[in-house]
């Protein structure tokens, strides 16, 4: 009888333990997205600029925009859990239209400091909700146009999940974003359920090979292969290639001998804010070599 006892007393337990998670979850969930509207319309956000790196001779050629945001009250929050709060709350949309606004604010106040142009240009992240919801080719435009910086230099990246929702719609607007002249990459490829004809019809200029192919490629056979296959498939297609999560040399140098043409990872640099990243830039423009 004490035993049976026992065995309810731990079963109610486990129920109350998980009745506190899914409660703690909530309210988390819940405070993250007030704490967030509250970031945005006081501009708490920042974006973090992170190199991206042509392998064969180690130039910078560019920087991909991350937001950032340290609350008062929750601390660093991860871009994964905020972006996806975001998500589901629709602050997504205010949220993809400052970053869009602030990393072209960001190419005019770098060519301010240079005295000219950089030869750099900077990516962001578009959310596939957003682009449902908004008209995001007027919202480049306009961050373009205000901040007098060139479509070439924003590059828009965009995930397989937001062609898959709405291929027309998704055409359309890359064409609208080609129009600007802005370059198009797709983010965290492989991951998705990749529809090789769109990839091929779309006007998509540039694949990211997701870092969950890239970053044990050096380990894992299979990954490797993965890795080689989206190689050969961007070059028959004419793609540029960007490899994500390279933390090692060792990393850096296989990719760079099967042929991949940029990379991105914690080896080069992690993300920096503004000054940071232009001084990162300045302090190595026509120089580096890996
Ligand atoms: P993503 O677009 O695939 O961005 C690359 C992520 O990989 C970044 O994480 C970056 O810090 C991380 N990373 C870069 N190199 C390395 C490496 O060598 N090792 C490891 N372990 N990680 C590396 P982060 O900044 O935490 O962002 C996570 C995701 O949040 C992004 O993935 C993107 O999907 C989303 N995100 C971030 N900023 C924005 C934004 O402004 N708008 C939208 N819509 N999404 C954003
Ligand atoms: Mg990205
Ligand atoms: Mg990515
Ligand atoms: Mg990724």
């Amino acid at each position: 009888k004490a035993q049976a006892a026992v065995k309810i007393a731990k079963r109610s337990g486990k129920v109350e333990i998980y009745r506190n998670g899914v409660l703690k979850e909530a309210q988390r969930r819940f405070s993250i997205e007030s704490r967030l509207r509250t970031a945005l319309a006081q501009g708490d956000l920042t974006l973090a600029y992170q190199p991206l790196i042509q392998l064969q001779t180690g130039e910078i050629t560019g920087f991909e925009a991350l937001a950032r945001w340290n609350d008062p009250d929750l601390g660093n929050v991860s871009p994964c859990e905020f972006i996806a709060v975001a998500e589901e709350s629709g602050l997504i949309t205010p949220l993809g239209r400052w970053a869009a606004y602030e990393a072209a604010q960001a190419l005019s106040r770098w060519d301010a400091k240079f005295g000219q142009a950089l030869p750099v240009g900077i990516n962001v992240n578009l959310s596939p909700i957003q682009m449902a919801r908004d008209d995001v080719a007027s919202m480049f435009e306009e961050a373009l146009r205000y901040s007098g910086v060139s479509g070439k230099r924003l590059t828009v990246e965009l995930t397989e999940s937001a062609i898959i929702a709405d291929p027309d719609k998704a055409r359309k607007l890359l064409v609208a974003l080609k129009d600007l002249q802005m370059p198009i990459a797709m983010d965290d490829f492989g991951t998705g359920y990749s529809n090789l004809a769109s990839l091929h019809s779309l006007p998509i200029d540039i694949l990211k090979i997701d870092r969950s192919f890239v970053s044990t490629m050096l380990e894992d056979k299979d990954k490797q292969a993965i890795v080689r296959t989206i190689l050969s498939l961007a070059e028959s297609l004419n793609l540029h290639v960007t490899a994500e999560g390279i933390e090692t040399q060792e990393l850096a140098h296989a990719l760079q001998s099967m042929g991949c043409g940029h990379g991105q990872g914690f080896y080069f640099a992690r993300p920096m804010p503004e000054n940071e990243a232009f001084d990162y830039w300045r302090a190595r423009w026509n120089f580096e070599t890996i």
